[in-house]
Order: C-alpha cells, then sequence, then structure tokens
C-alpha cells in the first residue's frame, strides 16, 4: 500500500525559502470559509487539519540504515514522557482527533490529523510529545520489530508491489532515491531501538521541518501553534543531488510492466502536470480496464511520470509498448486539454469539501510547491484555467524526444 501510494500520489518537493528559519506557517485563509459550508456531511465545520511534515525521508538514509527512519516513526507512537505507554498515546489519539497517522516517502516523513477544533491544543501537546519527547523505551523494540516486518512481508507478498519494489530498484539507481521507505528485513532485524533513537534525535529532528494547517485558525491558536515549534533549533539537511538524465524506462517480467518518464525537475508546473496526468487517464485504453494505471510525481529533483499495471496475455510486450508510446507521446488535442482542465477543476472542487483530501492536498502541493501550493484552491482553480495549450503540447513534446530504454526483470 505505501509503495502504491507513493508512486501513484506522492514524490515531493521540499522548499524552504528561509533556511535559516524552519518553519513556514501555511494558513489556508480563504479555505477556512469553504470548511465552513460543511458541503461534506459528516465533517464539522470546525475540524481543522494539521501536518508536520519533516524534510528527511528514504533519501537520507543508507544502505545500512535503510528504514531507520520508518522505525522510528513507528517508536515514536510507542510512549512519550506526558504519555508513558503504547494504550495511553492510543487513547489519547482516539480521545482528540478523527485520525492521526506517519508516513515516511522517500523524500519526507509527514505526521497528519483532522480533529475538531476544540481539542486544537489537546492536538499541539500530543504532537510536540510524539515529536520531541518519544521514549524510545527498550521494551518497546520488539513491538515495533512486529509491526514493520509485518508491512514489509504484505509489500513482498504482493506480486505488483514486490514488482514495483524490484524496478525501482533499478530505476532509481543513482539519484539517492533507490530506498522507498519501509527498510529492508535484514537492517529491521539487526538494528535495535538505540540506534532508532539515535536516528530520530541526532538527524531526523534536524532536518528542515514545515506545518500545515487547514481550517480556521484564530491569532492565538497561530500564536501557540508558533511558539511551540518555531523555537526548535534545527540544522539544514543537505540537499539531495540526482544525476538523472532525461529518459524513458520501460520495464516488464512477462506479466507486468512499468513505464516510466522521467526528467530532471526545471520548474514544471505542479498544476500542469495534473493536466497531463488526467490526459494520459484519458487515453488509457477502455478494454484493458482497471488494468493499467497511470500516475504522475514531482520529485525534488526530477518529475516522474509513469504508467503500469497488467500486460494482456493476448498483446506481445512490444506491440504493448507501442500503445504506450501513443499514450505517452502524441500530442494532445485541443478538445483533450480542454477535458482534462475541467476535470482537474472538478477534482479540486471536490477535494476542498473533504477536510482529509484537502489537507493532504495542501500537503502534496506544498511538497510539490513549484506553482501554487500555498494558495487556496479557488486560486489553484484559476491557474488551472490559465493553462495554455501550448504549455501542455510543449510537455508532451519533450517526452517524445527522449531516449527510450527497455529494462526486464
Ligand atoms: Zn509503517
Amino acid at each position: 500500500m505505501l509503495l502504491h501510494y507513493i508512486w501513484f500520489n506522492k514524490g515531493a518537493n521540499f522548499y524552504c525559502p528561509f533556511p535559516f528559519f524552519n518553519i513556514k506557517f501555511c494558513y489556508m485563509a480563504k479555505t477556512k470559509k469553504r470548511l465552513n459550508l460543511k458541503i461534506y456531511p459528516g465533517v464539522s465545520p470546525q475540524a481543522v487539519g494539521l501536518a508536520v511534515i519533516f524534510s528527511f525521508g528514504a533519501k537520507n538514509e543508507s544502505k545500512k540504515t535503510g528504514g531507520f527512519t520508518h522505525l522510528a516513526e513507528h517508536a515514536i507512537f510507542q510512549g512519550t514522557k506526558k504519555l508513558p505507554s503504547v494504550n495511553k498515546v492510543d487513547q489519547e489519539i482516539e480521545r482528540i482527533t478523527f485520525d492521526l497517522e506517519a508516513r515516511v516517502a522517500r523524500e519526507y516523513l509527514k505526521i497528519f490529523s483532522t480533529f475538531p477544533k476544540e481539542y486544537f491544543h489537546a492536538v499541539i501537546d500530543l504532537l510536540e510529545q510524539l515529536i520531541f519527547f518519544p521514549l524510545f523505551a527498550p521494551e518497546n523494540e520488539l513491538a515495533v520489530k512486529k509491526e514493520v516486518l509485518a508491512e514489509l512481508k504484505k509489500s513482498r507478498t504482493d506480486k505488483m508491489e514486490s514488482f514495483i519494489t524490484e524496478g525501482a530498484k533499478k530505476i532509481f539507481k543513482g539519484t539517492g532515491l533507490e530506498n522507498d521507505g519501509l527498510g529492508t528485513v535484514k537492517n529491521v532485524k539487526q538494528s535495535n531501538i538505540r540506534q532508532w533513537r539515535k536516528w530520530w534525535y541526532g538527524k531526523v529532528l534536524h532536518s528542515k521541518f514545515s506545518i500545515i494547517a487547514v481550517g480556521k485558525l484564530t491569532d492565538k491558536e497561530k500564536t501557540d501553534l508558533h511558539q511551540r515549534f518555531a523555537n526548535r533549533k534545527c540544522a539544514v539537511p543537505p540537499v539531495s543531488k540526482s544525476n538523472i538524465s532525461e529518459q524513458r524506462i520501460f520495464v516488464s517480467d512477462n506479466s507486468l510492466f512499468s513505464y516510466l518518464y522521467l526528467k530532471p525537475n526545471k520548474g514544471i508546473k505542479k498544476l500542469n502536470s495534473e493536466v497531463v496526468r488526467d490526459i494520459i487517464g484519458q487515453r488509457m485504453p477502455k478494454k484493458y480496464g482497471s488494468k493499467i494505471k497511470a500516475g504522475c510525481a514531482l520529485f525534488k529533483s526530477f518529475e516522474l511520470i509513469e504508467c503500469q499495471g497488467v500486460l494482456p496475455t493476448a498483446s506481445r510486450r512490444l506491440e504493448f509498448l507501442d500503445m504506450l508510446k501513443d499514450i505517452f507521446c502524441s500530442p494532445p488535442t485541443k478538445k483533450e486539454i480542454e477535458r482534462a482542465k475541467q476535470s482537474v477543476i472538478k477534482e479540486l472542487q471536490d477535494i476542498s469539501c473533504h477536510l482529509d483530501e484537502l489537507l493532504d492536498w495542501y500537503i502534496r502541493s506544498y511538497f510539490y510547491s513549484i506553482e501554487g501550493g500555498d494558495k487556496d484552491i479557488n486560486e489553484q482553480i484559476r491557474q488551472v484555467r490559465r493553462i495554455s495549450e501550448g504549455e501542455v503540447k510543449t510537455f508532451f513534446r519533450r517526452i517524445e524526444k527522449t531516449k527510450f530504454r527497455v529494462v526486464s526483470i
């Protein structure tokens, strides 16, 4: 699930304009009103979404430390100074939030929650506890290992997921993004909670972090949030560099395939890539149904467009490859572009009615953040309307001109 999540939805581009000021607050001022509209039944207009995001992920791990961020992320939920057991942490999460989750991706680690506004202070207390005062008690080591090993097992028993993992290792080779964030069985078994503790306090907490809040916050709440987190002294982490050149890659075994297009990220606009993703989606041959999926992701240093699925048994691999080339490389028509723009606008309107999706969108937008990520949804919709035909066509032309490589697994 995690991989699917990263590949189809995630990708990150952390950008902090103030290198010595480690927090950037994105108060989504105009979305306050939207939340008050109570468009989505069951979600209180008094709800708030909050995310703490560290510019630290699998990219910061080596072969030996692969998975440490993930292990530490599990360990922080096992007990904190004020909530010294896993039960106490769970009870508090149950009591004050709708949900609270943490995830490690290739380029970042995020801890995010949606909750009733009345618990605002309780939630920032909880986040502060989890992030800055986790216990990493030796007696929790086994429980964490068990959880993470179960996740690893799950990701390996799914044929598609393990295929993608293997493909990713080859494709990302040399980019610094080989690790997917989950870790390896070997590292999980051989490492211990003291190492994860050291990793958390010595590395993760020294990276830049951001807080994204979605909801109607009072000035006092903003000040409190600021005071609680802003005084944490954090060092600036090294910037990851990628030596990837522009390329198209096709990876397959006999039944599964993954088609990728990677290029250095030179200011590709977030919303434009949403439109491109939609055009590619529109072109997916209906006859294969949901067996083929396409996604688009912006990483810090490069852009990825990908398509993956199950190879139709009737087709030969090369024929299928031709079909994919058509999907990815033929110039878009005016009608296709218009339809894609409308559907991205519709998606943005839908997202704005669900607090959790809205928060997630802002997290992603903020990480992509090349354009429009810190603007409210209405402005992002206006931006989509302004995307020109020429911009989208240039994008496809670039894909077409790219060298092509086939990798088999
Ligand atoms: Zn996990």
